[in-house]
């Protein structure tokens, strides 16, 4: 069962497809890329209904070939949040090999808030299907993360964390 403070993430499988395709097309398989995952919750449980790719909201946030984000570019998710409805459930960044954290992951959340999830999606995205291969990190604070299970499928599209 998840708890109200764990809820898990369900990510409907076409936007998780869009995701990875997006992911992976905006990489071109030689830079990180990176999204956060927009949604509702409800009773525990929350859902994706949008996606905010990186680059769309700052051009140079792949430029480096590690993703980084201008100040200016988190107000311009918080405003999109706060337009919609919606609210940060998660962020998803691809690595060229494998999905653990570097240093710069740990220390450098996107959303420095306790309980964030943060993933990484290996070999830049380029499959949708290796959940396995998915690594997902919540922020305890103090560049502290715990390492939670790799998403698996669900009835309504990809879960991340719960049972
Ligand atoms: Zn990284």
């Amino acid at each position: 069962m998840a708890s109200p403070d764990r809820p898990s993430v369900t990510c409907p499988y076409l936007l998780w497809w869009r995701l990875f395709r997006e992911l992976s097309r905006r990489g071109a398989g030689t830079r990180e890329s990176g999204a956060f995952l927009l949604g509702t919750r409800k009773a525990g449980a929350a859902t994706v209904r949008a996606l905010v790719f990186y680059d769309d909201i700052d051009p140079n946030a792949l430029s480096t070939g590690i993703v980084r984000l201008s100040g200016h570019a988190m107000n311009a998710v918080w405003q999109t949040c706060a337009d919609r409805g919606l609210e940060v459930l998660a962020d998803i960044h691809t690595h060229p090999g494998g999905a653990g954290q570097s240093r710069s992951d740990q220390e450098h959340p996107m959303v420095s808030m306790k309980g964030h999830l943060a993933l990484i999606a290996p070999r830049f995205a380029r499959s949708a299907f290796d959940l396995a291969g998915i690594g997902v990190y919540r922020y305890r604070g103090s560049k502290l993360w715990d390492d939670l299970p790799a998403p698996r499928p669900g009835w309504l599209g990809i879960r991340i964390r719960g049972a």
